[in-house]
């Protein structure tokens, strides 16, 4: 006999996302289940690089990642929690000419749609900012707000302010069924149902197996990009640190650690829950921070791992309503950029959920906007 229990929102899915919709629903009177298959912030949510960034922003994120970042700036004071942040700021950096095109292309354009948070710098502002910055760079773009976080503090503190204000988590509970029962949704794991009127897809790498149980097919790809963590080196740069052109991401935490990242993708063993690492890869990587950064020769890396994160052809996330059926919802794909979005996507699918609406558009997030339109 399998447990059964009832909720107004059933959330699947314990990463960023749905704990961040957890706590905002929970804030608002409704009473919220979650349910993650492992354990909360287990996968990318706790494992990804912490970058919180605002600079190059797909514009039609622009508007999400804006309010997402003035959330960050208050959130450990509204989660009465410790998520890690730091305004540390981000540095694009131009390695030539051609890259100074881009970015000035890119501000034009920035310009033009209204947005002046990316700011320009020329070399001598990139030394002073990055005064360990190789002889060949020519400039950069900066965003002031930006900065980082550690992403499991953060995940489990909207975990805990969810708690507090009501949500209740179920780990070990994958969902392996979900079915219509009258009005309400029937969602089942091994040993549990679980009834309620609205559900919320957040189920990250694994979303797409969730959209189709709930009706929705989705070009969805997954993946694991990989992380490395040096040991502790002598203090060299206060801004979080990527390249106009090139794969380079890093980042220097207080304890003198430096975090690369880059883009560079493993293999993903979604089924098994499970990531492998393409070294070489890897190697390519801290070859490109050494040639922006000579002081990366000094290096030792300590650690490296990657996390299975969902993509969409786009690269943008899926954030609406289903297109099949009613009183139910999706948050996922965040194409490797999704940590940052947490707060406002969390503010996102609580208004949709509660209201039927947001004041933000959505339309460049459909669930089926790859559906060949029949004519
Ligand atoms: C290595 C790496 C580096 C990254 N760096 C950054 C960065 O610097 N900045 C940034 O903004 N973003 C970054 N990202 C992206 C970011 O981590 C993700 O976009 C974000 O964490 C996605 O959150 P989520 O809640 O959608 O997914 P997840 O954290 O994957 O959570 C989904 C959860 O759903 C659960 N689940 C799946 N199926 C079921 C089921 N059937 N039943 C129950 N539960 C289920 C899973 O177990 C999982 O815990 C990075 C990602 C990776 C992997």
């Amino acid at each position: 006999m399998k447990r059964s229990s009832k909720a107004d929102v059933v959330i699947i899915g314990g990463g960023i996302q749905g704990c961040a919709t957890a706590w905002q629903l929970a804030q608002r009177g409704v009473s919220v289940a979650v349910l993650e298959k492992d354990t909360v912030s287990r996968h990318a949510s706790g494992v990804n690089a912490g970058g919180v960034r605002l600079l190059g922003r797909h514009l039609a994120e622009v508007p999400l990642s804006i309010a997402a970042m003035k959330r960050w700036h208050t959130l450990d004071n509204d989660l009465s929690g410790d998520t890690g942040f730091r305004a540390r700021s981000l540095i694009n950096i131009a390695a030539d000419e051609q890259d100074l095109d881009t970015l000035n292309k890119r501000q034009q354009l920035m310009h033009s749609q209204g947005y002046f948070h990316e700011q320009l710098i020329d070399v001598k502002e990139l030394r002073e900012r990055l005064p360990h910055v190789a002889d060949h760079c020519v400039g950069g773009v900066l965003s002031l707000q930006d900065g980082y976080a550690i992403p499991y503090q953060a995940t489990l503190s909207f975990k805990r302010a969810a708690q507090l204000a009501g949500a209740t988590f179920y780990e070990g509970q994958e969902v392996k069924a979900i079915r219509k029962l009258g009005n309400d949704w029937l969602v089942s794991t091994h040993n549990s149902e679980f009834e309620a009127p609205k559900i919320l897809n957040c189920a990250g790498a694994w979303a797409d197996l969730i959209s189709v149980m709930i009706g929705d097919n989705v070009p969805m790809s997954y993946s694991a990009p990989m992380l490395g963590i040096t040991a502790r080196m002598p203090h060299f740069a206060t801004p979080v640190v990527g390249a106009v052109s090139r794969p380079l991401s890093f980042k220097q935490f207080e304890n003198g650690t430096v975090l690369l990242g880059g883009g560079a993708k493993g293999f993903a063993d979604r089924a098994n829950n499970r990531t492998r690492l393409d070294y070489s890869l890897m190697a390519a990587g801290a070859r490109n921070a050494i040639e922006f950064f000579p002081i990366m020769k000094t290096a030792s890396i300590n650690r490296m791992w990657s996390g299975l994160e969902a993509y969409m052809p786009d690269n943008l996330p899926v954030l609406g309503p289903s297109a099949r059926s009613e009183n139910a919802w999706h948050a996922f794909a965040f194409s490797a950029h999704g940590f940052q979005l947490a707060p406002i996507v969390g503010e996102i699918m609580a208004d949709l959920i509660t209201t039927g609406g947001c004041q933000f558009d959505l339309e460049p997030f459909r669930v089926n906007r790859y559906e060949r339109k029949v004519l």
